[in-house]
């Protein structure tokens, strides 16, 4: 069997009004999707993190000449030969997501060719439903704090309802015009809110210089935050090392970085105690699998970030499925109609609080082509 064809299905959707992080505003999802078809018609489908710009012409004009009349079985091979030739023509700009994309539809393909689900393949799922949390409780566009705690407050109580045991708040207010003093009082709005029972996260999306995220992180202890991510942007590793140091919160992030080499190196500077390395953009399905695997030899708990789309979500749960431990699936509840119609069988939080590894071929998902085609960006 062999790789007839290698598309790319860029797909967006406007939302209907922005929501924030640290970083800035969103406006809209977009994505691009892989879809790999082989000699008999079998179809694997990937996701490439970011914008659509770059990695679809990475994709069709790199990518597909060293895939297409290959054996999908050989993903770790094609994963070497990929990543070779990204680094030789991009160095340091090699855009490790559009590897990351067709890594993942590899792995389907290889799984529905061989009927068994992709947990399987890297090496037997330990976990048949993994615990979620709820990422969401953006900014919004409003004048006054006590309008953004409201909108949190509510958007919290609907996460409880909707059987989320786990939530991760957003903080780094600075983008609306506040300071560090604005984001504990988000903080522990929240935690009087939802009281002590209820695990909270807090993600900074990388606002903060040192000074503040001291400040804050010391606030998040004292809130009994489970922990505290991405505090400062992720070029200043030797703050994440001096913060992991000086604060008793553990210390997350990892979905700005990419490949097992920036990750061991991170692990090896103790600069985090959880890796959120994503599969859409960290090399996909192949190399997360062995940042999960460093992880765990080194006693660092490793929950892949996701932000994606359902078929990310899937990808992302078959590798949680395999880790022994502790596991957790963030569960993004922000808009995002993709998310919602992308599947024929919508992926769901179960009364549990944990969400189902699917057991069928492949990701054990099926993509709603009609669907697929509605969200298809145009122009
Ligand atoms: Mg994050």
């Amino acid at each position: 069997m062999t790789i007839r064809a290698v598309e790319t299905i860029p797909i967006r959707q406007e939302l209907d009004a922005p929501f924030g992080n640290g970083q800035g505003w969103t406006t809209a999802r977009q994505y691009l999707i892989v879809r790999l078809v082989a000699d008999d018609g079998t179809i694997g489908y990937g996701e490439c993190w970011g914008p659509i710009a770059g990695n679809q012409q990475v994709v069709e004009q790199l990518i597909a000449p060293l895939v297409i009349g290959q054996d999908p079985m050989a993903t770790g091979r094609l994963w070497d030969e990929i990543a070779f030739r990204l680094r030789w023509a991009y160095h340091s700009f090699a855009p490790y997501s559009a590897l990351s994309g067709v890594d993942l539809a590899l792995w389907d393909l290889k799984g529905k060719l061989l009927g068994r689900p992709v947990a399987e393949l890297l090496g037997g799922a330990v976990h048949t439903r993994v615990p979620a949390y709820a990422t969401g409780h953006y900014f919004r566009q409003v004048d006054r704090l006590d309008r953004q705690i409201d909108v949190v407050l509510e958007e919290a109580r609907g996460n409880l309802a909707g059987s989320f045991r786990r939530l991760k708040l957003k903080i780094g207010l600075a983008l609306l015009g506040w300071g560090a003093d604005a984001d504990v009082t988000l903080m522990t709005a929240l935690r009087d809110e939802v009281g002590d029972g209820v695990p909270i996260m807090v993600d900074a999306n990388c606002a903060y210089r040192m000074p503040d995220a001291v400040r804050v992180g010391r606030a998040a202890e004292a809130l009994g935050v489970t922990w505290f991510e991405e505090p400062l942007p992720p070029t200043d590793i030797a703050g994440y090392c001096e913060l992991s140091r000086r604060l008793d919160v553990p210390i997350a992030g990892g979905e700005s970085w990419a490949l097992l080499s920036e990750f061991a190196e991170i692990f090896h500077r103790r600069a985090v105690s959880v890796a959120q390395p994503d599969v859409c953009s960290a090399g996909g399905i192949t190399e997360v699998k062995r940042i999960a695997d460093l992880a765990r030899a080194l006693n660092i708990a490793c929950y892949p970030h996701v932000w994606g789309t359902p078929i990310a979500m899937a990808a992302s749960l078959h590798v949680l499925a395999t880790l022994p431990g502790q596991v957790l699936l963030e569960f993004d509840q922000s808009p995002n109609p993709i998310r919602e119609g992308l599947l024929t069988t919508p992926i769901t939080v179960g009364s549990d609080g944990a969400v189902e590894v699917p057991t069928g071929p492949g990701f054990g998902i099926e993509v709603d082509e009609d669907q697929l085609e509605r969200f298809r960006a145009t122009g």
